[in-house]
C-alpha cells in the first residue's frame, strides 16, 4: 500500500493546477523582461505582474502600490527587519520581539543584535500568546521596531494582531508582522489593523516556491528602508533584479484562488483538523499545543508522552509530517516555540504537527487515525519509559 498522505502543508503546500496553469505562459511566451517596456514581449509580461500586484494587494486589502516583490518570505523578513534598522538606526536601536518567530525573524535579530541592536524577547503563556500589557511594557524611548507574527508556524496560534496594532500605532513605534501562515487561511486586512510592514509567501498559499512579497503600508509617514540588493532599480529602487515574472503571475493565481476558496476551506479543514485531533487525543498521556480558540483552521500540534515523534514518522514513512524536533547543526533540536510554551524537552521531541490542506481528503484523515493508533501503541509497548510509567514509577 504506497498510499503516500501529505500532512505538511505549514512547511509548504503542492501548486494548484489553475495557479500552474496560469504561469506556463509566462515561461513560454511572455517571456520579455518585466522592465523592457518598448516591445510586446515585456510589455505582456509587465501586464501579467500587474495583475498579480493588484491581486497579491487584494488579498490583505492594500494597495497595489504597497506590495514589493521578493524571493520569499524569508527575503521580505530580511528586507523589513534590516531596512528599518539600516535606516533608523540613528532614532533608535531597540527591536522587541517574541521567543516564538519563525526562525528567518530571529536569525535577523541575532544577527542585528551583532550590528549594535538591542533586542527584547517577549515571552510567551502555555497557549503560545504574549502578554500585551508587557509588550506595553517594553517599548522604550529607542524602540525602533516590534516585529510579532500573525500565526505561528509550529502551532498555528493566533496573535491578537489588532491590539498589537493598536499600542505601536499609540507609541509610534513601526510594526513588522510575519504573516506567512496566516494570509490565504483567515481574512486579513492592513485597512483593520494598522500593521505597517508585512511579509508573506506564495509557496504556502499553494502558489511557486521562490516568490513573496513584503508589504509597505503607505498612507500617513512614509517608511524608508534600506535596500539589501542594490542594482537595476526595480520595485522602486527596494530590490534590485529582474522580476521573477512567472512566479509573480502564480503567486496572483494563489492569491485570488485563496480568496475565494478561504471561507469554505477553512470551515472545512476545521472539522477534519479538529476530527484528528480529538481522535488522537483519545489515546493516554496526550494533549494538544497551543490556544484552542486562536488558531488557524488546519493546524494540530499533539504531543504524544513517551515516545520520539521522529521515531513515529521514521515509522508512518507514507504520512508527511512534521516533528517537535528541528535540525540545527547535524544534532536534533527540541522546537524552541514549544520549549517557549514550557514544555519539557522530552515532551518537545514527543510532539508532531500534523498541517493540512486544500487537497486533504476525509479518507486520508480516517487512514492517518487508524495508522498513528497502531503505530502509537506499538512503539508504546517497546519503550522502557513507558513501561516505567504504566507500572507507576515515573509521571
Ligand atoms: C515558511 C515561513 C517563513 C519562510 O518563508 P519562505 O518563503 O520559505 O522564505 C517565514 N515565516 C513563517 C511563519 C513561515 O511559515
Amino acid at each position: 500500500m504506497a498510499t503516500s498522505i501529505y500532512l505538511d502543508n505549514n512547511a509548504t503546500t503542492a501548486v494548484d493546477p489553475k495557479v500552474l496553469e496560469e504561469m506556463i505562459p509566462y515561461f513560454s511566451e511572455h517571456y520579455g523582461n518585466a522592465a523592457s517596456l518598448n516591445h510586446r514581449f515585456g510589455k505582456n509580461a509587465a501586464e501579467g505582474v500587474n495583475i498579480a500586484r493588484l491581486r497579491v494587494g487584494n488579498l490583505i486589502e492594500a494597495s497595489e502600490k504597497e506590495i514589493t516583490f521578493t524571493s520569499g518570505a524569508t527575503e521580505a523578513i530580511n528586507l523589513a527587519i534590516k531596512g528599518v534598522f539600516n535606516r533608523y538606526q540613528s532614532i533608535g536601536k531597540h527591536i522587541i520581539t517574541s521567543t516564538v518567530e519563525h526562525r528567518a525573524v530571529l536569525d535577523v535579530c541575532r544577527y542585528l543584535e551583532k550590528k549594535g541592536a538591542e533586542v527584547t524577547y517577549l515571552p510567551v503563556n502555555r497557549n503560545g500568546q504574549i502578554n500585551l500589557n508587557e509588550l506595553n511594557a517594553a517599548i522604550r524611548k529607542d524602540t525602533i521596531l516590534v516585529a510579532l507574527m500573525y500565526a505561528n508556524n509550529e502551532t498555528g496560534v493566533i496573535s491578537p494582531i489588532n491590539k498589537i496594532a493598536e499600542i505601536t500605532a499609540a507609541k509610534q513605534v513601526l510594526y513588522f508582522c510575519d504573516a506567512t501562515q496566516a494570509v490565504g487561511k483567515i481574512p486579513i486586512s492592513v485597512q483593520e489593523a494598522p500593521i505597517d510592514l508585512m511579509a508573506f509567501s506564495a509557496h504556502k498559499i499553494y502558489g511557486p516556491k521562490g516568490i513573496g512579497a513584503l508589504y509597505i503600508k503607505r498612507k500617513n509617514r512614509r517608511i524608508q528602508l534600506e535596500p539589501l540588493l542594490h542594482g537595476g532599480g526595480q520595485e522602486n529602487h527596494l530590490r534590485a533584479g529582474t522580476l521573477n515574472v512567472p512566479g509573480i503571475v502564480g503567486f496572483g493565481a494563489a492569491a485570488l484562488e485563496a480568496q475565494k476558496k478561504m471561507l469554505a476551506e477553512g470551515l472545512r479543514l476545521k472539522e477534519l483538523r479538529d476530527f484528528l485531533e480529538e481522535e488522537i487525543l483519545k489515546i493516554e498521556e496526550t494533549f494538544s499545543n497551543g490556544s484552542i480558540s486562536d488558531r488557524l483552521p488546519n493546524v494540530s500540534n499533539i504531543t504524544i508522552r513517551f515516545l520520539k515523534s521522529e521515531q513515529l514518522m521514521a515509522k508512518l514513512g507514507n504520512i508527511a509530517m512534521a516533528s517537535g524536533s528541528a535540525c540545527s547543526t547535524g544534532s536534533l533540536e527540541p522546537s524552541h516555540v514549544l520549549l517557549a510554551m514550557g514544555l519539557d524537552k522530552d515532551d518537545a521531541h514527543a510532539s508532531l504537527r500534523l498541517s493540512l490542506g486544500r487537497f486533504t481528503t476525509k479518507e486520508e484523515i480516517a487512514t492517518t487515525i487508524q495508522l498513528l493508533k497502531k503505530e502509537i501503541a506499538y512503539l508504546r509497548k517497546q519503550s522502557p519509559i513507558w513501561e516505567l510509567y504504566e507500572k507507576g514509577m515515573i509521571k
